[in-house]
């Protein structure tokens, strides 16, 4: 499990993660030598069963590092601009 997940979402226990090493999903980079273990991650992610809850949990706290929900910091600064509403 995610080193930084907040026992009180329900969710948590059922992720995946939970039977790897956490710092298989806070890999140095997403790219150059992170590459693979981001590649690993995202794939323990796509068979997880709350994939949904947890991407939407670290869309709402801001998580800047690792990976969740099956996506990478810079994808979910993306995905925060584009959610964000237009002044
Ligand atoms: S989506 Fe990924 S990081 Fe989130 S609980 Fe599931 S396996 Fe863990």
């Amino acid at each position: 499990m995610n080193r930084l997940y907040h026992d009180s979402e329900d969710w948590v226990r059922s992720g995946a993660c939970r039977q790897y090493d956490p710092e298989l999903f806070f890999p140095v980079s997403s790219t150059g030598p992170g590459r693979q273990s981001t590649d690993l991650a995202k794939a323990v992610c796509r068979s997880c069963p709350v994939r949904q809850e947890c991407l939407r949990w670290a869309l709402r706290a801001g998580e800047a590092d690792g990976v969740w929900g099956g996506t990478t910091p810079e994808e979910r600064r993306y995905m925060r601009r584009e959610l964000a509403p237009v002044a």
